[in-house]
């Protein structure tokens, strides 16, 4: 009898591996950080051996710590950050160049250029999402252009592109294999029709032979052999996806927010693509059994970085949880914080906006500025799901929440007060590495169904304070845009 499921998280700092039983309590976890390599301002780069070889040996550790045979293993599921782009060579296995990370912003000239070109509403329309350096699409185009080996592997057809899912597939399996969520995020896949899309390969030069075989986000990608066991790799999906997957987000109109470095809500919206008119994002969800499922998505950049800044720039605090008790020892309403240090994403995509904070007092102190920095956070959320209520034209009644930052009790209760909407927190927070599991165990049906799920719900308390602090923050956000006009 197989016992356990084993989630591969590949994330932007570390690589972690998470084991799971039928239940879908995690048993055992093991994590490993790797290098950033920043050889430039703007540019971030991952070494792809040092993923494979992080990954595997978190891998390995967990089977070995949690003293499980390699037989009781049923499957491995694979999320992973989005839109980090690696080539390599096929015979040999070696990158041509190091990941470039989603955060790498060396393509955004190349970006203005299809923009000037009247390229942008084409690309909105066939993969939901804007152009911006942020996709894979030009990070491809960038590595064959500037690596001089690129033309001669292509010339034999030894050149071979894959987000990070399938740089680990393939080495994993040998497979060329690559799922719809993260190939979504490629800005080469065309949503709807579901395939590659001949047009947008050739606005990023990009060639057919280089990309991988599509398949579903539970789908059989393949074995691992482990200790002479076949493993099979049989759930994919790109974090945020996994995590809409995991907060078991299935019906049309359900939606989480994830509260890290930065906040991702995605949104449930079935069978239906919808084109945002709010500067959000559209993407796959998940594909299961010949369905594809989208997503609407909104990014906040600055969410718990604004928490580290607190820590790390100010030095008010030494611990991100200390921010909710200094929170809660403050009655101030007026100190209103924007810590749009990168300019303001969704729904306002203003990238010359500056961090800033109004209303201060002889009295204002860290309690305040805690407070203020926690409610960001919150409002930031709440100017997201506004644009997500009128792209899929609903009201919701539910947020399900996840990520470090939902541990903070003040910030969940606020966050419910300004959306006017319950807030749900799991207890076990791990949607992403859940997600992934619960892929990997969905066609053999692995996991029980009547597990209790013990959730934390909090409650919406309107109020005049709280309609009053949603005004200042909008005449804070209007101020800013008219100050920063690009
Ligand atoms: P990521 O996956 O982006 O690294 P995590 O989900 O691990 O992020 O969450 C860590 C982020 O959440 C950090 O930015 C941290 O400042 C913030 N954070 C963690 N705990 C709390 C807390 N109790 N209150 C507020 N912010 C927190």
């Amino acid at each position: 009898m197989k016992k356990y499921i084993i989630s591969l998280d590949q994330g932007t700092t570390s690589c972690r591996s998470i084991l799971f039983d039928r239940n879908k309590k995690i048993i055992h976890t093991e994590q490993k950080e790797f290098s950033q390599i920043m050889p430039e301002n703007g540019w971030v780069e991952h070494d792809p051996l040092e993923i494979l070889e992080t990954q595997l040996f978190t891998l390995k550790k967990v089977i070995e710590k949690s003293g499980i045979k390699a037989n009781e293993i049923e499957s491995i599921g694979i999320t992973n950050q989005r839109e980090t782009t690696v080539l390599w060579d096929k015979s040999t296995g070696k990158p041509v160049y190091n990941a470039i990370v989603w955060q790498d912003n060396r393509t955004s000239e190349f970006c203005k250029t299809l923009i000037r070109e009247g390229k942008e509403e084409i690309i909105k329309e066939k993969t939901g999402l804007v152009v911006d350096s942020y996709f894979s699409s030009t990070k491809i185009h960038w590595i064959l252009n500037n690596v001089p080996e690129c033309d001669k592997l292509l010339s034999n057809n030894n050149l071979l592109f894959g987000t990070i899912d399938c740089w680990l597939i393939w080495n994993l399996t040998g497979n060329h294999f690559t799922d719809l969520t993260n190939a979504s995020r490629t800005q080469l896949l065309n949503i709807k029709e579901i395939k590659w899309d001949t047009e947008l390969l050739s606005f990023f030069k990009v060639p057919i032979q280089v990309l991988p075989e599509l398949k579903e986000s539970a789908d059989e990608f393949g074995n691992w052999e482990f200790n002479g066991v076949n493993i099979p790799i049989l759930g994919v999906a790109g974090d945020q996806q996994a995590a809409l997957f995991g907060q078991e987000c299935y019906e049309v109109g359900m939606a989480k927010n994830t509260y890290g470095t930065g906040c991702f809500m995605l949104l449930n919206t079935g069978e239906n693509s919808i084109s945002s008119q709010n500067g959000l994002l559209t993407t796959i969800a998940w594909s299961i059994n010949g369905k594809v499922n989208y997503a609407l998505e909104g990014s906040v950049f600055i969410a718990g970085a604004a928490i580290q800044w607190l820590r790390d720039g100010l030095k008010i605090i030494t611990h991100a949880n200390e921010t909710e008790q200094l929170a809660n020892e403050t009655r101030d309403e007026d100190v209103i914080f924007v810590p749009s240090f990168s300019g303001l994403g969704a729904p306002y995509w203003n990238m010359n906006v500056k961090g800033t904070i109004f209303g201060l007092s002889r009295n204002s102190g860290s309690k305040e500025i805690c407070k203020a920095a926690l409610e960001s956070l919150a409002l930031q959320t709440r100017d997201v799901l506004i644009a997500m209520e009128k792209d899929a034209n609903l009201k919701l009644t539910t947020l399900a929440v996840d990520g470090g930052a939902c541990e903070n009790n003040f910030l969940m209760q606020f966050q419910a007060d300004v959306l006017n909407c319950n807030v749900s927190r799991p207890s076990m927070i791990e949607s992403t590495a859940l997600g992934a599991a619960l892929l990997a165990g969905y066609k053999n049906d692995f996991f029980t169904q009547n597990n209790e799920d013990n959730r934390d719900i909090f409650r919406p308390n309107p109020s005049h304070k709280i309609n009053q602090k949603i005004k200042n923050w909008n005449k804070a956000i209007q101020t800013l845009l008219t100050h920063y006009d690009i």
